[in-house]
């Protein structure tokens, strides 16, 4: 088992394929993109396959979620998704992308094995879009979304930032557009994981502030703890149910005391948390010969030492030197 000094036990396994990306919101990257990792680098195939297979069948993991960067880039993405699928036990498989491309690969990663897809929206409208995104894909989104329900990739998760001044006044439509078509809406508070430092607390979208923007067209009522788990969300029934929306307050709802999650990087790091200062190098050990107990060992000291918490409102809260795109969201 994964188990740190505080008791938490991670089962789910987060996994990012790349640290490129095809759009470039601004709350995670600059319009120019950035230096990305070497190609030699990156974990292989069968790299990623064999760390998932050792998480999977010795160390408790049971959920896998594959991310980025974008995942959809990752030209492997398909046979990472076939063998992750045929572990015994099989874990629950799914990935995290911005939608581009999920209009074409949404029935294929269905039939490899995949459970379900969260996607990112964080606007309907295409002018925002290209603001935010600096692309202009908002179509490509909307259609990859619709791929994921017609390929019964369910229940498709949109996530969604709001920034003030840029999308706040979308919180309402989001929800809406979610309702009608089945989609289970989170938003996320923004955090301090962009690679231009460009976070600002005084600045950012508060969960309260997005549940009084919902609260103006909406009954919500707190879920049952018990659905919520570990999940990062904070669950809400949506004018009596069954839908529900979800807002995660990374920065003011904080959950780490209960947070299952480690993550892989597309370089072969292990990191206990988005705000990890550390790594633990599972890449090098791997290509100098460690066999899979060694891999194993070292992969559950890196968990043993996770913090309490990420700090994040902390005055002497220092921001992580990877990016989100970098690390795997
Ligand atoms: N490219 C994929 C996507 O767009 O979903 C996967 C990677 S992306 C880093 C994963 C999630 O992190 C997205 O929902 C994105 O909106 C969110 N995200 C990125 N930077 C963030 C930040 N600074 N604060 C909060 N969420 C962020």
């Amino acid at each position: 088992m994964l188990q740190d000094s505080f008791g938490r036990v991670a089962t789910d396994l987060r996994v990012s394929l790349t640290d490129r990306c095809n759009l470039r919101c601004s709350y995670c990257m600059p319009p120019e993109g950035l230096d990305w990792l070497p190609k030699a680098g990156l974990l292989t195939a069968d790299e990623i396959v064999r760390l998932v297979t050792i998480g999977v069948e010795r160390l408790g993991i049971t959920e896998v979620r594959y991310t980025g960067g974008e995942p959809l880039l990752r030209r492997e993405l398909l046979d990472i998704v076939t063998r992750t699928a045929a572990l015994d036990p099989t874990p629950q498989v799914s990935l995290t992308t911005n939608g581009i491309g999920l209009a074409r690969l949404a029935a294929p990663l269905a039939a490899a094995g995949l459970h379900r897809v969260n996607v990112s929206l964080d606007t309907l409208d295409r002018e925002t879009f290209k603001r935010l995104a600096h692309r202009d894909r908002l179509a490509d989104v909307l259609d990859g979304l619709a791929a994921a329900e017609a390929a019964g990739l369910r229940p498709v998760k949109v996530n969604a930032v709001l920034m003030r001044g840029v999308n706040d006044h979308e919180a309402v439509p989001l929800l809406r557009h979610c309702l009608e078509r089945g989609y289970e809406l989170r938003f996320i508070e923004q955090m301090p994981l962009d690679a231009q430092h460009g976070w600002r607390r005084d600045d950012m979208i508060t969960a309260d502030e997005i549940l009084a923007l919902l609260k103006e067209s909406f009954d919500l009522a707190p879920d049952s703890p018990v659905e919520r788990g570990s999940a990062p969300a904070e669950l809400f029934v949506v004018d009596g149910g069954p839908a529900r929306v979800g807002v995660i307050g990374s920065v003011t709802r904080p959950f780490c005391g209960a947070c299952d999650r480690v993550r892989l990087t597309a370089d072969g790091q292990i990191r206990n948390c988005l705000f990890a200062t550390e790594e633990s190098d599972l890449r090098a050990a791997m290509r100098s010969g460690a066999g899979d107990d060694e891999l194993a060992e070292r992969w559950t000291a890196a968990v043993r030492g996770k913090r309490a918490g990420h700090g994040i409102d902390d005055p002497a809260f220092l921001q992580p030197s990877r990016p989100m795109s970098a690390i795997g969201g």
